[in-house]
């Protein structure tokens, strides 16, 4: 019997709208390959599960964060090539050869680390993609150390710089100044490269709000592979670039009520007492709470749905508990399904709306969904 999903906690994984937000990127990006983005546990939705579901597509290869992210889908039997895009990977080279993972280098000891790690393994030629820092100012070589850089790696030939990649910092925001510097940034970069003798088979920039608002950087020409990650995943990076593609939220966030009483008026509930009922009131417990990801600022302010209907948070969020107002839900019992991200009847909570509340961004709301939380896939459309 499986013991792991006792409590009705859960995250269902709609594996159908994954599919058609893939389409999605393809209709727009039709000439370009897909870098399909799942570093922190595919932004919340589980990574082996959705990368086994990616294998199923054309998916071009994986990106992760973490050479331990990397790591974990070889162990679950993903096959196809992983991009590591962090640069954190001091003591990883040699599991990186040995399992295939290609590092994002822009640093002389990655390339040393790296070929040092492929002649301990008996290895002619290991891959590699070349991170060129065009405006993000986080991580990748500047464009003008790319010449310096190119002559030290050419005395490694066992790492291939097989990729050109940088990354967008504004690319979600509209007529951003910067994302076109950062392209003509990245097209210099890449004729620097091929002066070196070196045309990469990949050359990539545009994350979710490249592809949805710049078609220059997924012609699949000069740039023919696009990294997206919160659009596949049916949300986009921005509101504005929301009627750009049909997208489909893949996660809905599940649990049910599993206490409910009816309380006099005055009643406190929960840490603090800071919430006091201000009539007779029917409460519900719900088995989630901040150790799920749930945050705790969401306390008093939140909805969840019951019956169709919005009820909201009573009182402080627990580590593993909460309560909510459920008076003006007609009917409602022991057992009822409750939606904290997701659709039912008419109503949806977004994680969008969540991360309003506290005031983040939707990446952040998906990426907490705790790994306690069950990942439940599911094929099925649930409206
Ligand atoms: C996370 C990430 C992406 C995906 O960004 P989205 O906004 O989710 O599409 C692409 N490229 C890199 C390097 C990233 O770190």
């Amino acid at each position: 019997m499986d013991h792991s999903r006792i409590r009705p906690t859960r995250a269902e994984i709609d594996l159908a709208a994954l599919r058609a937000n893939l389409a999605a990127v393809r209709a727009l990006a039709p000439k370009a390959d897909v870098l399909a983005v799942v570093k922190a546990n595919a932004y919340g939705h589980g990574a082996v599960q959705v990368a086994r579901a990616l294998e199923t597509t054309d998916v071009r290869i994986l990106g992760v964060a973490l050479v331990e992210e990397g790591l974990e889908l070889r162990s679950a039997g993903v096959t196809r090539p992983i991009l590591v895009l962090g640069g954190a990977y001091e003591g990883g080279y040699d599991v990186m050869v040995q399992y295939d993972l290609w590092p994002t280098v822009f640093r002389p000891e990655h390339i040393t680390g790296y070929a040092a790690a492929a002649r301990r393994a008996g290895r002619r030629q290991v891959m590699a993609h070349l991170k060129v820092d065009t405006g993000m100012g986080r991580i990748g070589v500047l464009p003008d150390e790319m010449e310096g850089f190119l002559a030290f790696a050419a005395k490694y030939p066992e790492v291939k710089l097989d990729g050109l990649l940088s990354h967008f910092a504004n690319a979600d925001l509209a007529d951003a100044d910067l994302t076109s510097r950062q392209i003509a940034r990245f097209k210099e970069a890449l004729a620097v490269m091929r002066r070196h003798g070196i045309d990469p088979s990949f050359r990539h920039l545009s994350n979710s709000a490249g592809v949805l608002d710049r078609p220059e950087v997924r012609d699949g020409l000069e740039l023919n592979l696009v990294r997206p990650g919160i659009m596949l995943y049916g949300l986009t990076p921005a509101s504005w670039l929301s009627s750009r593609a049909p997208l489909r939220p893949v996660l809905s966030w599940r649990t049910a009520i599993t206490h409910l009483k009816t309380v006099p008026r005055g009643t406190p509930i929960s840490y603090g007492s800071t919430w006091t009922a201000p009539r007779e009131s029917v409460i519900a417990t719900l088995p989630v709470g901040y150790a799920d990801g749930y945050a705790r600022s969401f306390s008093n302010r939140a909805d969840v749905l019951v019956r169709g209907r919005r009820a909201k948070i009573a009182g402080r969020v627990c580590m593993d508990m909460m309560m909510v107002d459920v008076t003006d839900v007609p009917g409602v019992s022991m057992g009822d399904e409750v939606i904290l991200i997701g659709a039912q009847g008419n109503e949806r909570i977004t994680a969008d709306e969540l991360a309003a509340l506290s005031g983040t961004i939707h990446y952040e709301v998906l990426c907490a969904v705790a790994a306690r939380v069950p990942r439940v896939v599911s094929d099925v459309a649930t409206i």
